[in-house]
């Protein structure tokens, strides 16, 4: 049995696909967010192999704001009686 040191399974915010994040391209957009390369490309992003990295950021607001809205968030008022 092996089991692989680099290469944690994440899913893509967007499509759902398996990663092998570190392993795959892909973009990170927050530290549990993450998309696989099809749809970081879908999104605008453009890679720059030579150096590895993303030029373009993929458009993730949408998964931001998701993320966001997923997170406990302190009320800004308190409704009596709710
Ligand atoms: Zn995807």
């Amino acid at each position: 049995m092996q089991e692989s040191e680099a290469g944690q399974l994440v899913h893509c915010a967007d499509c759902d696909d398996e990663i092998v994040s570190g392993r795959e391209r892909s973009y990170e957009y927050s530290e549990e967010g993450e998309i696989c390369f099809d749809c970081s490309i879908r999104r605008g992003g453009v890679y720059d192999e030579p150096h590895d990295r993303w030029a373009v950021a993929p458009a993730v607001r949408d998964l931001l704001e998701r993320e966001w809205a997923g997170e406990p968030v302190v009320a800004r008022h308190h409704i009596p009686g709710a």
